[in-house]
């Protein structure tokens, strides 16, 4: 039994054959540059890498090229035995607080909230609908990143904008990164063996996000309408006065087109630092940069601020929780932050700090009065039992 989950963005289309039961993946693969002169098909099954570099025009041709490598190289789709193809959707807007089985009233749905994540649902749904044409006798299930989101209590996901605006708009925090929060903090339940859990989730990736999650539901999250806010991250300011807006526009004549650019692609710790990746900015630190150190201390102070906030809101703290690549990896930064909240009690283990490993793992001394876990994310897991919940 296996789920074929499927990631489609703009130009780029990721899938892999999942057992929602085992976790095991035997089949994953990545589209880039779809539309562009030349795309890439990277297939890979059974530890063997296939390639196929051509112009792919679009979403279509390249779920065909995808299929057709499946076919030629394995494993065999009819032998597979998909029960369900489950496809990953970024904004869910109000509407879908759980996976939902793709209707043609589900697609409207997911079309109509373009505006709102204009960058990706036009992406997800050209997905959608070719995999729907080209794999009808299986059903097709959404999962968005924002369902983990939309039951945040109403004092959490509004802003204090004026009330028509927002509505007529929709202007209100959706989150991202829900579906890996989601897991992660399942897991830490799951690991913990405790429900009743005060936690705080830290999804730092190229993208970042953070979470409060009280007993299961989440109380509150750093990403807002957009994956803009919150906390620092590759390219991203995360916060920032929105005045600085109004200030580029009056007074570096930046239109909205710019400033969007600036703010997402060219900021964050690569506009600091010049570099976006943490290994770079962490190696330049070490050798005496000081646009580096600086680059990871507001990095820092901003997640630091992040988790006494959360800690607030959540009415105290049992365990902070690192996942996606900064978090699964950097040693350093997990230490430091933790340095940082010794005030709580956090007693980090700093040889099991250091362990690398893909398994899930408790990183804190048994003295600690908040546990430290570090817990690999699994999004692609995460969406395949979701669609099997609807199939
Ligand atoms: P995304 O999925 O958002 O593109 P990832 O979750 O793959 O991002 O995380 C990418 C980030 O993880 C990069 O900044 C990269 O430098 C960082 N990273 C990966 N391995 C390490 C490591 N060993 N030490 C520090 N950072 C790492």
């Amino acid at each position: 039994m296996t789920v074929l989950v499927i990631n489609a963005g703009s130009s780029s289309l990721k899938y892999q054959l999942v057992n929602p039961t085992t976790g095991e993946s035997n089949a994953s693969g990545l589209v880039e540059r779809i539309g562009e002169e030349t795309a890439m098909l990277k297939h890979e099954h059974e530890g063997e890498e296939y390639r196929l570099e051509r112009h792919i025009e679009d979403h279509e041709v390249a779920l065909k090229l995808v299929l057709d490598m499946f076919n030629k190289y394995g494993p065999v789709l009819k032998e597979a035995s998909i029960e369900a193809v489950g496809h990953r959707v970024v904004q869910g807007g109000k509407y879908f607080d759980g996976p939902a089985l793709v209707t043609d009233e589900v697609s409207e749905r997911i079309r109509t909230l373009i505006p709102l994540a204009p960058l990706h649902n036009g992406g997800n749904l050209k997905g959608i609908e070719v995999a729907r044409e080209l794999l009808p006798e299986v059903p097709h299930v959404v999962v968005f990143d924002t369902a983990f989101f939309q039951r945040l209590p109403a004092e959490a996901s509004t802003y204090a904008l004026k009330k028509e605006v927002a509505e007529k708009y929709g202007i209100y925090r959706y989150g991202a990164h829900g579906t890996s929060h989601l897991y992660v903090s399942k897991q830490v339940a799951e690991l913990t063996g405790k429900t009743d859990l005060k936690q705080i989730v830290m999804h730092l990736g190229n993208g970042a996000s953070v979470s409060a999650v009280k007993n299961g539901r989440a109380l509150d999250t750093s990403m807002g309408l957009t994956p803009l806010e919150g906390l620092v991250m590759g390219t991203r300011t995360g916060d920032i006065d929105p005045a600085a807006v109004f200030h580029l526009q009056r007074n570096a004549g930046m239109d909205v087109e710019e400033v969007d650019h600036l703010f997402n692609k060219e900021s964050g710790l690569k506009g600091l630092s010049g570099f976006n990746d943490m290994r770079t900015v962490r190696e330049l630190a070490d050798k005496g940069d000081e646009d580096a150190r600086l680059a990871l201390d507001v990095a820092l102070h901003r997640l630091q601020k992040y988790v006494g906030a959360y800690t607030a809101v959540l009415g105290g703290l049992d365990a902070i929780t690192f996942t996606a690549g900064i978090g699964e990896n950097d040693s350093d930064l997990r230490r430091e932050l933790c340095e940082r909240l010794a005030y709580t009690g956090i007693e980090l283990d700093l040889e099991k700090n250091e362990v690398r490993s893909k398994q899930a793992r408790c990183i804190s001394t048994p003295n600690s009065k908040v546990q430290v876990w570090v817990v690999p994310t699994n999004e692609e897991l995460e969406i395949a039992r979701q669609a099997m919940t609807l199939v």
